[in-house]
């Protein structure tokens, strides 16, 4: 199975021809197409398996789907994860990803410090995608103008840290905002207690991917 075989958008394949992956790996040739169906996915991999590619992929496709026939600026991912290197290595993906489509991907991440009126500046036209640590994004709903109300897609990235982190109770708040119908991806090393816990907060019955 090729990139090109994914049902992923064709801008998408040509930026990752020009990162010369010549194949998808395990765990992408897996959750890309569960993750373009609309379904939740709850997936075991490690760093190293290829799995932002394995999230990033189907969610830009999506965004650029919508695009086609509505262009309007709204934020249709939220990205949350427990640390700012992570964020950092995210958003670079998602630049890379998005090289064949710099125009219809605006993605922001929070975690470095600024000040709220930045903050505040770099939300205020709606970005595709957000990348936060839990803490920064509950904030930012509350006072930078980060609003939930189009989002359709949400990942928790190093789920099983997301909670050792210490973010139970911003994750509770998220929880309790986001609008109907989000579809929800859970990347995780190791499926702890934890990880069960999220998963019961944001996720419809998830098809688990134990690889
Ligand atoms: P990750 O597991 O997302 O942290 O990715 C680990 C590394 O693998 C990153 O440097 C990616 O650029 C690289 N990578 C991801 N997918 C592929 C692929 N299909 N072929 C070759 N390298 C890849």
């Amino acid at each position: 199975l090729s990139f090109s075989e994914l049902g992923l958008d064709p801008r998408l394949v040509q930026a990752v021809a020009k990162q010369s992956y010549e194949k998808p790996t395990l765990v992408q040739r897996r959750a890309i197409p569960l993750a373009l169906d609309g379904q939740d996915v709850l997936c075991k991999a490690k760093t190293g398996s290829g799995k932002t590619a394995a999230y990033v992929l189907p969610i830009l496709s999506g965004i650029l789907k919508r695009k086609s026939v509505d262009s309007a600026p709204s934020t249709s991912a939220l990205i949350l994860v427990p640390t700012r290197e992570l964020a950092d290595q995210v958003f670079k993906a998602i630049e890379e990803f998005s090289a064949f489509c710099v125009k219809d991907i605006q993605c922001v991440k929070l975690t470095d410090n600024v000040s709220d009126a930045v903050q505040k500046s770099l939300l205020a036209n709606a970005p595709d995608v957000v990348i936060s640590t839990p803490a920064r994004a509950w904030k930012c709903v509350n006072s930078s103008g980060l609003s939930l109300d189009k989002l359709r897609y949400l990942v928790l990235d190093e789920a099983d840290l997301i909670l050792s982190f210490g973010y139970e109770e911003d994750m509770e708040n998220l929880s309790r905002s986001m609008p109907k119908g989000v579809q929800t991806i859970m990347m995780s090393a190791t499926l702890t207690p934890e990880v069960d816990t999220l998963k019961g907060l944001f996720c419809r019955s998830p098809k688990v991917l134990d690889l």
